[in-house]
């Protein structure tokens, strides 16, 4: 029967399968090979099991990495000053540097038997989180040696030999390293460089070994202009063919220590005002032995694959901490301000055109975080979820994009104005790197999210594609079958799976009446995006990855359904906190009506009319039925950050918050915010008795002489947040660039100490 079955039915369909199904390129190859799926998938079969998610250990730190954190991070955070770096000496301290190597900040995920801290990917995480609430030059700084560069490459590929000399000096921070894939021809193309290295025999410590010869030009390389050694990516070629058939080995890389003759480094770009070091470097004629090669001569050609197996996992956890860093900041600070700032005789925050971005940060900031935590869950439990990571990549830097957008919107001129007083200016100047790099944006999001995700996380297309493509017809015909027809029989169960939950309500649930009808929707879009995405394969095929708008949309299902999750999820882990519940359903309201929208809008824009009209009736069979928060709603939310309430600490869980800082801007609204409430019942007696000097109320006997203290404090103190720099036109001249006379020009700050010490201090 089933002999019959592969001849007469199963045959023509692989003839077919084989000119419409996409194949692989080997980059493709190698990007699919790389890290593994987790949630993802579950969210792909149409039917996710949720007491899988709730299983989910919530990742937590260690004593040792609470102390770590507590401790030096906290110190680091005191002794940075971002103004400095940024409007004055256009670097981190050298006592910051110093305090980052000492204190092994550097080697966070190198195993303690190399000298490292062998930190967990959560208590990364959660480090780069405190860092970036203070500076992102020290955040970044911080985050890349940790993150895609040489030390992850070397503890996945490198020899034992490698390791043994690298690791201990990259723990250290003896050695600072930086990752060279970027250059002029290759940026999200990095596959296109041109950057090249020939084998040949060359003189290296005064000996004749075989090695490579590299040539090079790279640019936009983080850490590049201090760094000591380059993980440096090529394309390696073996034209006399010493070591082998091949002339054309492929992408390659080599650990290449930056003093060897031949290399020009050290020159800096400007990327949107961030002082962390970053730059060109170009290699002319750079010899290296094959030890150099990382993980040795046999890894030659495979840098592709390590590259793509680091990015797996390095990608989910540094710009989502960075991400989730800036939301958690925006939304207190902004909620802080809103409470305190008045016009029109009130708070802003009584406004309902603040109440609405108010409650947008808030709900963000929620998610963010979970999605946070979800992410280093899943890496602590040793995935290298590579879909998850792009999902994460691209939604937690758009997100945090909106929240800064949002706060910068809700300070008004106080925001805008830069100066040491300033705390959202140098975040919102840093979002545009976030979004360029580890994969731009547009390009992760329109081609990367689903086009790997459809295939790595369907339950069956991946084993189709391979079987297609296997050398062994009779095998490749006998896979195709087993996969194909298993294929089959699950789209026919999602079919009616979906036609139950959008037409019936059906669905599964955990027991969890507040938020069941949330996760019926969400098994109910898993039904339609599973369908959806088996129907545009089966309509498109291989074009699919050409049709970027509707793989964009396929994919904001999955990442909304991913990101939504994790918002379950949170609120699982918290405790069920009531106090949060209108923000896990802002979220909820909101993630919906994209889901709907987009689906829809892949219907629109299908090209099969006939197969969109199915879709739609089985997946939106009554339009868009969901609705977007409503005013009510906001309000609640915007409430819950301008109060002191437990759900506004929630949200600011691990921000730095000046701890071991005094006067500069967020102390500054932080006291301004406590007094505020503290003295709004005092405040309303006056308001009451129409007085508004607190001194007059006193006489008249409205309030007493401790509430009118209060007043005049809380007074105080709000005049000092809404204060905003100033300068003389000759303010604005660097440190250490000479004046005409050949003398280093004051600096802005000696300015300051000289002519507005109060001011100064602040800084200081
Ligand atoms: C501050 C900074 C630090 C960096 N640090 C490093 C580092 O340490 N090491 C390193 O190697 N590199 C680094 N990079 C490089 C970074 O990874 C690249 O900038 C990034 O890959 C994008 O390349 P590009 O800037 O040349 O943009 P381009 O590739 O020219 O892209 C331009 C636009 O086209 C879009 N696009 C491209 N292809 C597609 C597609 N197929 N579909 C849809 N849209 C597409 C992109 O999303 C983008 O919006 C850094 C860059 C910056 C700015």
């Amino acid at each position: 029967m089933g002999k019959l079955r592969q001849k007469t039915i199963t045959k023509p369909i692989f003839k077919w399968a084989q000119k419409a199904m996409p194949s692989l390129s080997e980059t493709e190859r190698d990007a699919l090979n790389a890290g593994d799926t987790w949630w993802d998938a579950e969210i792909f079969t149409g039917n996710p099991d949720w007491s899988k998610l709730q299983a989910t250990p919530k990742p937590k730190l260690t004593e040792e990495e609470q102390a770590f954190i507590d401790g030096p991070v906290n110190e680091l955070c005191g002794l940075i000053d971002d103004w400095k770096i940024v409007w004055e000496t256009g670097d981190m301290e050298q006592k910051v540097w110093d305090f980052l190597r000492e204190n092994r900040l550097f080697g966070m995920i190198i195993p303690k038997q190399y000298g490292g801290l062998e930190f967990s990917a959560f208590a990364h995480s959660e480090i780069v989180k405190k860092i970036t609430t203070r500076s992102t030059v020290a955040a970044v700084t911080t985050m890349v040696p940790n993150s895609l560069g040489p030390g992850e490459l070397l503890m996945q590929f490198g020899t034992e030999k490698q390791k043994d000399y690298w690791l201990p000096r990259l723990a250290d921070g003896r050695e600072i390293p930086c990752f060279g894939l970027t250059s002029e021809e290759a940026g999200s193309d990095a596959g296109a460089m041109v950057d090249k290295g020939v084998i040949c025999e060359g003189e290296y410590n005064g000996e004749k070994v075989l090695g490579i010869r590299l040539n090079w030009h790279k640019r936009y390389i983080t850490l590049g202009p201090v760094a000591t050694v380059l993980g440096l990516a090529f394309k390696c070629y073996d034209p006399d063919k010493l070591i082998g058939d091949e002339e054309d080995l492929g992408i390659s890389v080599a650990l290449v220590p930056t003093d060897l003759p031949g290399i020009d480094i050290g020159r800096r770009h400007l990327p949107a005002f961030q002082m962390f070091q970053n730059g060109p470097n170009w290699g002319t004629d750079v010899f290296i032995p094959f030890e150099n090669i990382l993980g040795g001569k046999e890894q030659l050609g495979k840098g592709w694959a390590m590259l793509m197996s680091a990015l797996a996992a390095g990608r989910g956890i540094s710009l989502p901490a960075l991400s989730a860093a800036g939301t958690t900041l925006t939304a207190r600070t902004s909620g802080a301000y809103a409470r305190i700032r008045q016009q029109f005789g009130v708070p802003i925050s009584k406004f309902e055109g603040i109440q609405d971005p108010l409650a947008a940060l808030a709900a963000r900031a929620y998610k963010l975080d979970g999605a946070r935590h979800l992410t280093c869950s899943a890496l602590d439990q040793g995935h290298k979820p590579s879909v998850i990571s792009a999902i994460m990549k691209y939604h937690m830097t758009t997100a945090m994009r909106d929240s800064v957008t949002d706060a910068m919107d809700i300070h008004g001129g106080k925001a805008v104005i830069d100066g040491p007083l300033n705390y959202l200016g140098n975040l919102y100047r840093a979002v545009p790197v976030a979004i360029t790099v580890e994969g731009a944006n547009i390009m992760t999001r329109s081609l990367m999210i689903f086009g790997q995700g459809a295939i790595r996380c369907h339950p069956y297309l991946l084993n189709e594609i391979l079987a297609l493509e296997h050398e062994d017809k009779d095998k490749a015909l006998a896979d195709f079958d087993k996969y194909f027809w298993k294929h089959v029989a699950h789209s026919t169960k999602t079919v009616f799976r979906s036609i139950g939950r959008s037409w019936f309500g059906t669905g599964t649930s955990p027991d969890e009446p507040e938020l069941k009808k949330y996760y019926k929707a969400m098994s109910r879009y898993s039904a339609a995006l599973a369908i959806a995405s088996d129907l545009s394969l089966l309509i498109l095929g291989g074009k699919l990855k050409f049709k970027e708008m509707l793989s964009a949309r396929l994919g904001d299902v999955l990442s909304e359904l991913y990101m939504l999750s994790a918002v379950l999820k949170r609120w699982e882990d918290e405790g069920r906190q009531t106090e949060d519940l209108p923000l896990v359903k802002y979220n909820m309201q909101t993630g919906f009506v994209k889901i709907e929208t987009a689906l829809d809008e892949v219907y629109q824009n299908f090209p099969n009319k006939l197969v969109s009209g199915f879709l739609r009736a089985i997946t939106l069979p009554f339009g868009k039925s969901q609705t977007a928060p409503s005013d009510e709603l906001k309000r609640t939310c915007a409430d819950l950050i301008t109060a002191k309430t437990a759900t506004r600490d929630r949200l600011s869980q691990g921000m730095y918050l000046c701890e071991h800082h005094t006067s500069e801007g967020i102390h500054r609204l932080e006291i301004a915010f406590d007094l505020t409430i503290e003295a709004a019942s005092a405040e309303e007696k006056l308001r009451d008795a129409d007085i508004s000097d607190p001194e007059k109320g006193l006489k008249a006997s409205v309030i007493t002489k401790q509430e009118c203290d209060l007043i005049q404090r809380e007074r105080h103190a709000t005049e000092k947040v809404i204060e905003v720099d100033d300068f003389e036109p000759g303010d604005f001249v660097r440190y250490g660039c000479p004046s005409e006379d050949g003398e280093p020009e004051e600096s802005v700050r000696d300015y300051l100490r000289r002519t507005s010490p109060d001011l100064a201090s602040a800084a200081e």
